[in-house]
């Protein structure tokens, strides 16, 4: 029997009207039988996420404020959808009961639980299906992680009748039973968890946009969007900044091989993105996947001759930055020369005495920081196997006239990292696209 996870986030579930869509969705395909809904999102741009105003109550109710205001803007999306759609379900009872809770100290993140519980509820009303509490079978250790272990045991014995369910996203269970959630947009989370628990054949991510775009739309006009990406290179891409999943959703998935299909609830017909552990390479394969990046960079570069005959010189380097809890994104080396690539506002606080340990420790020639450095990683699997690439794209910064600072290739090939000043970021992400997409 084939099983499809589907999980749909805040904006696919903003409105009666989105519930509409989502029904639809689900009765299309019968191998659909697992649900994970996100709160109420934005029904418009100035719209206010369910999950914010519940984070507002507790905050005003943390503060001794009156939060009934903010309350009963959030109890009013709920009542509306379930007028609207004719629902059973005792809304009025779970409302006074999270307003009582609220009132008497509830935790935030119980309060912001409470966005995705109740719209489960809802839509497993409006779906006639089976509505399991994700404190059941999502849990926590008492340090607060995730509980991988536990959970997938638990909730793979309770979902293993495959009768269709609604397990709402976002939260779980410490080992005392109080409620703990992932980070924001955490719900993908769950549904690469449900996904991996009852092994599905897929995981479809239902949002709001039909997949990943190639470059930010906001640098580049109308980018092309990605039909197939493999895990390793969309951890490449979101690791550099590109976002439509969260980055811990594709743990779960990744290591059993499910693949996930990005999907746009208002726009169904549209085939999305398909993320999957390999893509046959064939000759349709474009060279780059994407090209993704980051502002606000430094590069510490250290030189000294005779540097590689040296035993323990990086270790030295990276010891200082490990003892002022700095973590390093990369570390381009020359024969003579070392750098290491920083977030510039982890560097700030220690930047002195950082440089004065580093030069203790290794007496090097030269020691600069090179600061406002932008790094920019080009992805693509269609790399491997095409001769010319780094050329091309060198080029084309080149006749955009833009210096190239760092370079850096992983030798897994699915990437080449360029650093450039900070002005440069627009322009780079644009030359390379332009060279590569058109
Ligand atoms: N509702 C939560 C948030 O707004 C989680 C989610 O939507 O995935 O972050």
């Amino acid at each position: 029997m084939k099983k499809i996870v589907t999980k749909f986030g805040g904006s696919s579930l903003a409105d009666s009207g989105q519930f509409k869509k989502v029904r639809d969705i689900l009765a299309l395909d019968e191998a659909r039988r697992y649900v994970v809904p996100s709160a109420p999102g934005k029904r418009f741009k100035e719209d206010t996420k369910v999950t914010d105003l519940l984070y507002r109550c507790h905050a005003q109710a943390a503060k001794g404020e009156d939060f009934q205001e903010t309350f009963d803007q959030l109890a009013a999306r709920y009542m509306d959808i379930a007028e609207e759609l004719g629902l059973k379900v005792d809304l009025g009872a779970q409302l006074d009961e999270i307003n009582g809770r609220i009132a008497g100290g509830a935790s935030r993140d119980y309060c912001a639980s409470r966005g995705e519980y109740l719209n489960g509820l809802l839509l497993a009303d409006y779906l006639g299906w089976r509505f399991m509490d994700a404190a059941k079978v999502v849990f926590f250790d008492e340090r607060g992680f995730f509980d991988s272990e536990k959970t997938n045991v638990v909730m793979m014995a309770l979902l293993a009748d495959g009768v269709p369910t609604v397990v709402p996203g976002f939260y779980g269970a410490m080992p005392d039973g109080s409620i703990r959630t992932f980070s924001r947009g955490g719900s993908d989370i769950t549904g690469a968890i449900v996904a991996r628990a009852v092994r599905a054949d897929a995981y479809e991510n239902w949002t709001d946009v039909s997949g990943f775009l190639m470059a930010d739309p906001r640098i580049v006009e109308n980018p092309r969007e990605i039909s197939a990406i493999t895990y390793a290179e969309l951890r490449e891409l979101s690791y550099m900044g590109a976002s439509v999943l969260h980055e811990d959703a594709m743990f779960p998935v990744h290591k059993v091989g499910i693949p996930t299909i990005i999907r746009n609830t208002n726009n169904p017909q549209h085939p999305g993105t398909l993320i999957s552990l390999e893509i046959p390479c064939d000759r349709n394969v474009p060279i780059i996947t994407g090209v993704a990046g980051h502002k606000g960079f430094s590069v510490i570069s250290v030189e000294k001759a005779m540097m590689n005959s040296e035993l323990g010189f990086g270790r030295r380097v990276l010891q200082v930055l490990e003892d002022f809890g700095i973590s390093f994104e990369h570390m381009p080396s020359g024969i003579d020369s070392l750098c290491v690539v920083v977030h510039q506002d982890e560097l700030a606080p220690h930047r002195e005495e950082v440089v004065r340990r580093i030069a203790d420790l290794t007496q090097p020639d030269k020691l600069l920081i090179h600061d406002n450095m932008s790094v920019i990683a080009t992805v693509g699997r269609g790399m491997v196997n095409n001769c010319g690439t780094a050329a091309r794209l060198f080029s084309a910064m080149s006749r955009a006239g833009i210096n190239v600072r760092m370079i850096d290739q992983g030798s897994s090939e699915l990437s080449i990292i360029v650093g450039v000043d900070d002005d440069d970021f627009e322009a780079t992400i644009r030359a390379i696209y332009n060279e590569f997409v058109g």
